[in-house]
């Protein structure tokens, strides 16, 4: 048979982090490589009181299609909270997603003609770059230090193109850096992207599990222009598992995001959409949230203090006040593509980072989680690493 694939079959690869997600189901294993949240925290309990509640009471209309806007009950639990952080919307301007990967999709299809030009942090999230590989787009990497993206670096990528269509950024806890954008920097960003006109793209799964420190103002806060898109999501805070997510934006974006999920999936899941909600009027997601902090505070802690026992000096890492990741700068010259191998022969698994650089630059760096080991796994895992590291960096 002759290839019938659309020459954007080939734009993307599956994830590799996926891939080594396959290896890490081995028991042996201590993975630090997926991005995936505690299970034992899940609210399995209180979902099958959600559960029973809206069955008999909604049974019917929860099994049912419904609108692609979402179910208006959880859209105003998500205004609700979204006030509480400093984002005044109304209910116009929230879309549910399947997920906020889904949200990131349609903003490729919305916004991206072919060639068009993404400003992102370098590095970024990696589904987002195969998500916006589809529409054949090109990135531009801005540099980034502790505090995040840096200004000076984003103007001049916004002098030097300025058709670009969106700044693409994880302002808290980024993903793969598990860096923060500081205050100073987020009105920054919004001034700059006023000047230069360019939609920003503010992707935040990670704001609400700040576990340090005092919590910032996301960058829709500051938008007066309806220039930032926000996309946040239930994952990190309850369960990945019933994909939901959402969009938060001018209502004249809403209405076209509207349009392209109804080609892609009608709506997200009802019953879900319904049980979340249902959990919200039952029980206090936030203490729930607390709960969650305090346990990857712990984690967090423990393999930073591991790191810092059992890895070469010469090494640098983030040492994030939230979120699920850190992020390991090694000496210019090492691997970690190579670093990953030996680990895995160690039976722990890491993600070698050059994935995250959209152009593919960076070898020595690579993300390690810490959300879905025990403290005992850490300890044991970061030790290996060390080991490993030890041997590699002396070679
Ligand atoms: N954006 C970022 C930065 C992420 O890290 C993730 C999850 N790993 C997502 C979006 C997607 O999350 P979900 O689809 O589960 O809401």
């Amino acid at each position: 048979m002759r290839n019938k694939f659309a020459k954007r079959a080939s734009l993307v690869k599956s994830s590799e982090t996926r891939e080594i997600l396959k290896v890490t189901e081995r028991p042996e294993m201590i993975s630090f490589a997926g991005g995936l949240p505690a299970p034992e925290l899940f609210p399995v309990e209180e979902l099958n009181v959600a559960c029973e509640a809206v069955l008999k009471v909604d049974g019917p209309a929860s099994l049912q299609y419904s609108t692609t806007e979402g179910y208006i009950p959880l859209r105003n639990a998500i205004i609700k909270r979204m006030d509480a952080i400093g984002i005044q919307a109304h209910l116009q301007q929230i879309l549910i997603t399947s997920g906020s990967q889904q949200a990131i999709d349609l903003t490729g299809r919305l916004f991206l003609d072919e060639g068009d030009t993404i400003i992102c942090e370098s590095p970024t999230y990696l589904a987002a770059v195969n998500a916006f590989k589809v529409y054949n787009a090109n990135f531009v990497e801005v540099e980034m230090d502790e505090d995040g993206m840096m200004m000076e670096a984003l103007e001049k990528q916004l002098q030097e193109n300025p058709q670009a269509k969106f700044i693409y950024t994880i302002p808290d806890f980024h993903n793969p850096t598990g860096r923060t954008l500081k205050l100073e920097r987020r009105k920054r960003m919004i001034e700059l992207a006023s000047q230069y006109d360019v939609l920003i793209v503010e992707d935040n799964p990670y704001g609400a599990v700040r576990f340090s420190g005092t919590a910032l103002p996301p960058i829709k806060h500051f938008d007066t222009e309806g220039r930032v898109i926000y996309l946040s999501t239930f994952s990190k805070i309850f369960t990945p598992g019933l994909r939901l997510g959402w969009i938060c934006a001018d209502e004249v974006f809403i209405e076209k995001y509207v349009a392209f999920k109804q080609t892609a999936d009608l709506h997200s899941d009802s019953f879900a959409q319904r049980i979340t909600a249902k959990y919200m009027e039952l029980y206090d997601i936030e203490a729930h949230i607390e709960k969650i902090k305090a346990v990857y505070k712990e984690r967090c802690t423990t393999m930073l203090t591991c790191i810092d026992q059992f890895f070469p000096k010469n090494i640098s890492y983030s040492k994030p006040d939230g979120g699920l990741f850190i992020w390991v700068e090694l000496p210019a010259s090492v691997d970690s593509s190579k670093i990953f191998v030996e680990c895995l022969k160690n039976n722990v698994a890491i993600v070698p980072g050059i994935p995250f650089f959209p152009n593919g630059t960076q070898k020595n760096t690579l993300r390690l989680n810490y959300s879905n080991t025990t403290k005992e796994q850490i300890r044991e895992g970061i030790k290996r690493m060390g080991e490993v590291l030890h041997h590699e960096l002396k070679k």
